[in-house]
């Protein structure tokens, strides 16, 4: 699968938000959007124009994949799903990429970012239902229970993510212990659970036409 392999940053400037790609970095005033709020590229600062109907899907659409950290092919493969779902396509798009179990270790507090959350997620110290899980593209599900295992210098990394960004809450679809570095899946996401900018009526105009 592809990677993206370039400076995160740009990729926050040119949605010109916050997609917490860095993780602690991403807290403080070294932020690259704090510190430049203009688009990357020679001609950043000079851009103005505004965005047609399409350019605003397009850029729905990149936020997106940006902020789950996931590449074209495989976030067309969850539209495909959710198209033909029996619910609301543009609900059962985040609702997928919300149940992923990189995005489930990130929303636990468990890594500072979707990156580090994949990382952990690969290296083996994920288990759900007493299984290990090395895929971070995992779907979980209603009830499943995930847990942290590994070494004692694991899950001291781990812990430290967790002082470092158990501020931000959980969501209400998580149950979490975190000073045992376990979670469970209350529920499936709702559309009102996902507190991101989101317009994902967008995306599904892109990939409609
Ligand atoms: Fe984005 Fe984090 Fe870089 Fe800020 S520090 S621009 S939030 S990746």
């Amino acid at each position: 699968m592809g990677k993206y392999l370039g400076p995160s940053c740009r990729l926050c400037r040119r949605e010109a938000m916050k997609l917490f790609l860095k993780g602690a970095r991403c807290y403080t005033e070294k932020c690259g959007v704090a510190r430049r709020a203009f688009p990357p590229g020679q001609h950043g600062q000079a851009r103005g124009a505004k965005l047609s109907n399409y350019g605003l899907q397009l850029r729905e659409k990149q936020k997106v994949k940006r902020m789950y950290g996931i590449m074209e092919r495989q976030f067309r493969r969850y539209f495909a799903i959710a198209s033909k779902s029996k619910g609301v396509t543009g609900k059962v798009l985040l609702q997928e990429l919300e149940c992923r179990l990189d995005n489930v270790i990130f929303r636990l507090c468990f890594a500072v970012s979707h990156k580090q959350a994949r990382q952990i997620v690969r290296h083996g110290a994920i288990y759900v239902n007493d299984k290990r899980v090395n895929i971070p593209s995992y779907s979980v599900e209603q009830g499943d229970s995930i847990e942290v295992k590994g070494t004692e210098g694991v899950k001291k990394g781990i812990k430290a993510n967790v002082e470092a960004t158990k501020d931000k809450g959980l969501p209400k679809w998580l149950d979490g212990d975190l000073a045992n570095l376990k979670g469970r899946v209350m529920r499936l996401p709702e559309r009102d659970d996902i507190q991101l900018p989101i317009q994902e009526q967008l995306i599904v105009e892109l990939y409609s036409k």
